[in-house]
């Protein structure tokens, strides 16, 4: 099981409490969107589920195990959890194949697994055809699916964005969005999508957590959350 349960999570920094009294129940194979304002605790609460930064108290699991609580943390690599970030973070050096593989091959898998994964991957976000470029030659869309290609190819129980598309330009943010519910809907991976765009959040998610200062105000179906009078 790869569900999420965020429980009574608090962080502060210093005097600052960036998440107040947090409570999340994400189902396995769902997508929550994290939507609220810049400064919200969106991110924060993010780099919590990572395994980045430490809970001041509270807890945080998936199926039987304990990631984080105020006296210690899982960490991030032991956590079957992959990142997107907006800032693509491709590595201008490697092909496209070879930034998809690189993961894998960290893990010491087979040559062959290695290519099997590589493939896979590529052919998830429909980018097979590129697999020998470098990033210069792609578009900001194509390169931010080089970038999730390779958080898929490691096939993460949790995948975690951090608004992967706000580096790019009006259309192609309402192409990705479309993109990353299809490959939501065939890989059923659970995700959480921090994003301060409601029409996004509204396309790709299953389940939106509307923060304010914080504090989680809503939690709901978008149907529900965009339906309130
Ligand atoms: P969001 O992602 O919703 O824009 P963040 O989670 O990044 O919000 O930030 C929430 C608040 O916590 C902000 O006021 C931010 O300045 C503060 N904050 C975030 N990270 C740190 C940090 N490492 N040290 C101090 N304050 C931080
Ligand atoms: P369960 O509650 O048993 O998990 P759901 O019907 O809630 O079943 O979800 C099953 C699958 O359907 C999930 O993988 C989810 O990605 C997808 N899904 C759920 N709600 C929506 C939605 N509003 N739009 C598109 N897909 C959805």
């Amino acid at each position: 099981m790869s569900d999420i349960r965020i429980k009574n999570l608090n962080k502060s920094f210093g005097n600052y409490h960036a998440v107040r009294n947090l409570n999340i129940e994400l189902q396995d194979g769902h997508l929550l969107a994290l939507l609220g304002p810049s400064g919200c605790g969106k991110s924060t609460t993010l780099q919590l589920l990572a395994g980045f930064e430490t809970v001041t108290s509270g807890e945080i699991w998936t199926g039987d195990t304990l990631l984080s609580h105020a006296d210690g943390v899982i960490p991030p690599e032991k956590r079957g959890i992959s990142l997107v970030f907006q800032n693509y973070a491709v590595w201008p050096h490697m092909t496209v194949a070879e930034n998809i593989a690189f993961g894998l091959k960290l893990r010491k898998l087979s040559r062959a697994d290695v290519e099997t994964g590589t493939r896979r991957a590529l052919d998830t976000v429909r980018l097979g055809h590129l697999a020998d470029r470098y990033p210069s030659e792609l578009s900001g869309g194509q390169q931010q699916r080089v970038a999730l290609a390779r958080a898929l190819a490691v096939q993460p129980k949790i995948l975690l964005l951090d608004e992967p598309l706000s580096n790019l330009d009006a259309a192609l943010r309402e192409e990705m969005r479309f993109e990353i519910r299809r490959v939501h809907d065939e890989l059923g991976i659970t995700t959480v999508y921090v994003t301060h765009d409601q029409s996004e959040a509204l396309v790709t998610a299953d389940r939106i957590a509307v923060m304010k200062m914080g504090e989680l105000q809503q939690f709901a179906s978008p149907e529900e959350v965009f339906d309130t009078p």
